[in-house]
This record gives C-alpha cells, structure tokens and sequence, in this order.
C-alpha cells in the first residue's frame, strides 16, 4: 500500500510551522489512540501509527528536508545508511508520551491505561486522615492555659498484625495474576500497555490470612484519651494542632494531625478584646460626684480602684498588665474598667427630700453637660 503524504496526514500545508505541525498531531493522536478506540482499534492502530510517523519526520527539521525533496523514496534510502533515521522502528507510544508528557494521562485521559507506571502505586503508603474536634473551655483557661484530657474515636494501626493486616503467623503471598509487579501487561497489536493488577490492586501481593482483629485492613477504631495542652492567651475560635494525633496511615504511611477548635464560653463579668479584658463596674451617683475607692475583680484577684470626684459614666480606667497573656509574646494585655453610674431607685421619703433640697441649692456650673445641651436647644428653638 501506498503511503500518503505525511502534510496529508497530518492535514496541513506544506509551509506549517512547527507548532502547527505539533498541534495537528496532538489533536490526530487523541482522536486515534487505540486505547480510546476500543472499537475499532486495529483500525485506529493504523490511523495513530500513520499519525506519528508524519509527525516523526516533519517535527525534524532535518528527515523533514529530506522528504520535502525526494519524498518516501529519500527517507528509505537513509535506511542502513549510517547514522540517523534507521527506518520506522519507531514507538508511536513514545512519541505520545514525548508530546503529551506522562503526568497528563494520569487517569484523565485513558483511565487506567499507564496505571502501573505514571500513578501512585496502589501498593504505596496512605497517610491518616486529620481529625478535628471541638473544645469548650472556660475564660480564665484560656487567659491561662489549661491541660485537658479529651477522648477521640479514631482509627489506629491494629497492634495485631501492626498495620500490616496479616494474621500474625502467615506470610503475604505473592500475586499470582501479575506475578508481584503489581500490573499486568496486555498487548493489543503492536502496543504493550500495563494496566494496575486488579487482584491486588497494584501491591504486588494478596493476603490469604487477614488478621482477624482488624479484618485484613491493617487499622481499628479505638477511643483514645488524648492530653491536650492549651497555651495561655487562646481565644474563641483559636485552633490547636496535635501532629500525628490523627487517623493512623495506611501501609506505614503517616498518621494525621488532630485539629481541635476552641470555643471560650462567656464570663460573667468579663469580656475579651483581644488580649484586653473589658468590664463593666456599676457606681452610685454619690461615688461619682463626691469620689470613692472602689474593688474591681480581675483574673489575679481584687484592685484597688480611685474613683476621682465628678467622674462622668461610661468613663474607662486602665489597668496596665491585668489583661490576657500574649501568646506569641511574653507581657500581657491591659483590663479596662468601665464605670457606670446607676441612678438610685425605690427612695425613702426622706431621700427625697433631701434630693429635692439637693436640686433647689443645685448651680448650673455643677451640671456643665446639662448646661452645654440648653445652650444648644436655645440656639436652635430660640427662647
Ligand atoms: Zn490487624
Ligand atoms: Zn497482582
């Protein structure tokens, strides 16, 4: 049979650049692949060997001359004639994977069909799983750190058969389909392809004992107490790492990581501010007005606080250092103490009385906000 010309082939013009004729066969390649051609495959077989050997020789500048000027006949002349082309023994498999590069067909493209060669061996070692779990703790460990004790549900190696789900005793025995390659070969014309050995799904060997204790699959649930160490200075939604604390691996690999998620409950007087501890601390009116020393609750205990006389509500006194540890950093955050001023309520007759007393000897220039506020009224309403 004739050959066709290789532009024809590859349905290009003579003049195609290299990467034309590159694109041209990427798409020819694709389109015949024997692999996606089950069908019709002896047929696809030609069509990809005839698309690669036009590829072949144009993607070289050198065979690609030679053809352009004597044809067919120039390049079987080269046969036998030193160096170079040696005929068409070439691999159209190998141009492919030249072309489409091996992690390109990874499973996309044609499934399984480099299964034993360019994936994860099936054999190979599994990491865990990471675990996460949730954490409730109280204001003051989180200011402080804590250790804990927590009980995780996870999978660990089965100390049986450790991990290697064998019954203890019997040895794994060699694959008897793929004869412990872990992928089998099949030839399909003039290709040989591997495909992943079904049986032992690529390990090489097949377990005719399991292990009892864990069913073959080399783990067990277990609930393990885990001590959990909390620094101080966490805060709500602050997460921790235990590395290796998670799932144990597969076949060896290594285990995951425990991930756990704090969750600060509230307190009954404070409030975190990153690391500032804000309160509120209710005065009476006559504190305020005449001054007082007043106890304020921080994490260390009771302070100390002077109220000066006139202090307004809702005016904050710093407390340097009673805050929350850093916990990157050594020092501590600051307590902010906000008083409130309560207005008294359920009066004695003669608490009025003296309130009202009180109010006839008031002077404007004791209530300068009062004042402030009139002046504005007046400029807006007149009067
Ligand atoms: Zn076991
Ligand atoms: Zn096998």
């Amino acid at each position: 049979m004739a050959k066709r010309d290789y532009y024809e082939v590859l349905g290009i013009s003579r003049s195609a650049s290299q990467d034309e004729i590159k694109k041209a066969y990427r798409k020819l390649a694709l389109r015949y692949h024997p692999d996606k051609n089950p069908d019709n495959s002896k047929e696809a077989e030609e069509k990809f060997k005839e698309v690669s050997e036009a590829y072949k020789v144009l993607s070289d500048s050198e065979k690609r001359q030679i053809y352009d000027q004597y044809g067919h006949a120039g390049l079987e002349a080269e046969v036998g004639a030193g160096p170079g082309f040696g005929g068409f023994e070439f691999d159209p498999l190998k141009i492919f994977e030249e072309v489409f590069g091996r992690q390109s067909f990874g499973g996309d493209l044609f499934g399984d069909f480099f299964g034993g060669r360019s994936r994860t061996r099936a054999g190979d070692a599994e990491p865990g799983r990471d675990l996460h779990y949730t954490l409730g703790i109280s204001f003051e460990e989180a200011a402080f750190g804590a250790e804990r004790n927590i009980q995780i549900p996870r999978r660990e190696t089965c100390s049986t058969c450790t991990g290697s789900g064998i019954k203890p005793g019997s040895q794994p025995q060699t694959c008897p389909t793929c004869q412990g390659n872990g992928y089998v070969a099949i030839s399909q014309g003039f290709f040989s392809m591997t495909r992943t050995c079904t049986q032992c799904r690529g390990r090489g060997t097949i377990i005719k004992d399991p292990c009892r204790d864990c069913r073959g699959t080399g783990r067990v649930k277990r609930t393990r107490k885990v001590k959990v160490k909390i620094p101080a200075g966490v805060d709500h939604g602050s997460r921790l790492r235990l590395a290796g604390e998670g799932e144990a691996g597969f076949r060896g690999g290594p285990s995951g990581d425990l991930y756990i998620g704090l969750r600060v409950k509230s307190h009954s007087i404070f409030k975190r501010d990153g690391n500032n501890i804000v309160c509120e601390v209710p005065i009476s009116f006559s504190q305020a007005a005449l001054g007082a020393e007043i106890k304020v609750p921080t994490l260390n205990g009771r302070v100390r606080v002077k109220i000066p006389p006139g202090t307004q509500t809702n005016k904050i006194f710093r407390l340097k250092g009673q805050g929350v540890p850093y916990l990157r950093s050594s020092g501590r955050g600051d307590q902010w103490v906000k008083v409130v001023i309560e207005t008294p309520v359920n009066l004695t007759g003669e608490q009025k009385e003296l309130l009202m007393k009180f109010q006839e000897l008031s002077r404007d220039s004791e209530q300068p906000r009062i004042r402030e506020f009139i002046g504005k009224i007046k400029q807006i309403l007149g009067g």
